[in-house]
């Protein structure tokens, strides 16, 4: 009985950083473990006002925020936006990989360069910040990482096979390093998302969008806050029996 109570006793804030969190699903994934009660650290590339909306928003949530500016697909930026975590706080406990582009176009008129670009910041972005994060989760025996994937990287998706290799990356990614530090109390998941209402859907046309929704079961698009929401789960200190998972939020698409 006496250790049970210990579990309600009350927790040590935990400190969240989430890559690209200026905008789009980054944003609504800050927001959400602010309210949470994480301390949040928020990444963005070149966007520091709206960077510093979203600050704003979760401090009003009552959590301490650090902006760090940084490419995740730089290996040295991704070190210092950890080191600037650490000087801060003291801790990471959460690391959400959200930063992410795309640059469509059907194969054969794909660039070598707009293939690399992709897999640089989608792929390579991931490996580096949870490279960049490992010495100190391992070392406190905690942690939740949690990348995101897409449904194109689980089912491919045609005009995009940089984005669909980099986000199946992204799954085999998780899943290794899943298996390799699941004694150490850190667990590693990905969220793939289905279609999602922001900027970098907002510019489909709406025949394509009509047609990628005949395929949704949900009848719709998903909003930012659905995939908080998973994220928010896969967070959780309760959830640390849960770890090389895909968790698909898609309206059903992908099932
Ligand atoms: P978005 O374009 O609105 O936001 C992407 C964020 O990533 C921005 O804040 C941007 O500044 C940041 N970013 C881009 N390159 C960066 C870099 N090199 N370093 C640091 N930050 C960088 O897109 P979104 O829809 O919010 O996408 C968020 C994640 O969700 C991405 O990984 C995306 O691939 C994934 N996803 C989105 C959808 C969708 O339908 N919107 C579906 C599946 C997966």
């Amino acid at each position: 009985m006496k250790e049970d109570a210990g579990k309600f006793l009350a927790e040590e804030r935990q400190v969240a950083l989430i890559t690209g969190a200026s905008r789009g699903i980054g944003r609504a994934v800050a927001i959400r473990l602010a309210k949470d009660g994480c301390d949040v650290v928020l990444n963005y590339a070149g966007r520091r006002e709206a960077a510093e909306e979203v600050a704003e928003i979760c401090s009003y949530a009552g959590a301490e925020v650090l902006l760090v500016q940084g490419d995740v697909s730089d290996p040295e930026a991704c070190e210092d936006m950890v080191r600037q975590c650490l000087d801060r706080f003291g801790r990471l406990d959460i690391l959400v990989n959200n930063a992410g582009i795309n640059r469509d176009a059907i194969l054969m008129r794909m660039s070598e360069e707009d293939f690399r670009k992709v897999i640089d910041v989608d792929l390579m972005g991931v490996f580096f910040m949870m490279k960049a994060a490992a010495r100190t989760m391992v070392r406190s025996r905690y942690g939740r990482i949690i990348n995101i994937s897409s449904v194109s990287g689980l089912m491919g998706n045609a005009g995009q096979a940089n984005y669909s290799a980099a986000k199946a990356g992204v799954v085999g990614l998780t899943k290794a390093y899943a298996r390799e530090v699941a004694t150490r109390g850190i667990t590693v998941n990905a969220v793939a998302p289905g279609m999602i209402h922001t900027e970098m859907t907002e510019e489909m046309p709406a025949q394509a969008v009509e047609a990628v929704l005949q395929g949704v079961p949900a009848g719709r698009m998903g909003e930012p806050e659905d995939i908080a929401g998973a994220v928010s789960f896969l967070a959780g200190r309760e959830t640390g029996y849960v770890t090389g998972h895909v968790l698909c939020v898609d309206g059903g698409m992908c099932m």
